[in-house]
């Protein structure tokens, strides 16, 4: 039988490497909404757009075409109007504009949109943060993963040395403490748990061992 399962949480939590495992160990499709802000953003830093424009973004954001594909590989990549962005979504200009651009109401309708239609089927790992409260609230089973600034700066910055960007973890510890903050105090589906969701502290967690404890609850 064929479920949905949110997972939200803050930035670095390891929301996406863990959606990504348990969607390849259930046979699910991995959705990851953040990718989908990130690329309405990275078209706006193109454009010149001012991140305080509203009306520009949301203009943005309807016109945009995204899509997601699974390479050779198996894994997912995200295509901006036919180009795949995927390595040019994590850049660290990105990454400091993204909440700007997320808080809007348009944007967020628009990405909402797609993103229902993308678990309308079942199925479906979807990420985010707004996943279990706002874009599928009737998703069977809810994740909220946490872990301490500290732990999930140190993950992030890991990440992003890995990925070949120079960030000191000063910087990176400073622009997720920023985004949790603005992602958990705008007026349209702010950062929160969903009433019904498990939260779970990585905290000193392997990324397997959320894996296997959620797996658990989806086939328990
Ligand atoms: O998950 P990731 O860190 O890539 O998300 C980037 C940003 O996209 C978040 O900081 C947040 O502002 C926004 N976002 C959101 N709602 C989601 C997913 C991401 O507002 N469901």
């Amino acid at each position: 039988r064929f479920v949905n399962i949110a997972i939200d949480g803050p930035a670095g939590a390891g929301k996406s490497t863990v959606a990504k495992l348990l969607a390849e160990k259930l046979g699910y499709i991995y959705v990851d909404t953040g990718a989908m802000y990130r690329a309405v953003t990275l078209q706006a830093l193109m454009d010149k757009i001012d991140m305080g424009d509203e009306k520009n973004l949301t203009r943005i954001a309807e016109s945009v075409d995204l899509a997601f594909k699974v390479d050779e590989t198996g894994n997912t990549r995200i295509f901006l109007n036919g180009f795949d962005v995927s390595q040019q979504i994590r850049t660290p200009e990105v990454s400091r504009n993204v909440s700007l651009v997320s808080r809007v109401p348009g944007v967020r309708r628009k990405m909402t949109r797609l993103q229902r239609e993308l678990g309308a089927a079942g199925g479906v790992v979807m990420e985010g943060r707004d996943i279990g409260t706002q874009v599928l609230p009737e998703a069977e089973m809810k994740f909220f993963l946490t872990a301490s600034v500290e732990e999930r700066a140190r993950r992030r910055h890991a990440e992003l040395i890995q990925r070949g960007f120079a960030v000191s973890y000063a910087e990176v510890l400073e622009d997720i403490a920023r985004r949790d903050e603005i992602d958990s105090h705008r007026a349209l589906a702010p950062l929160k748990p969903a009433s019904d969701a498990e939260i779970i502290d990585c905290t000193g967690m392997t990324a397997q061992q959320v894996v296997d404890t959620i797996a658990a609850r989806v086939s328990g």
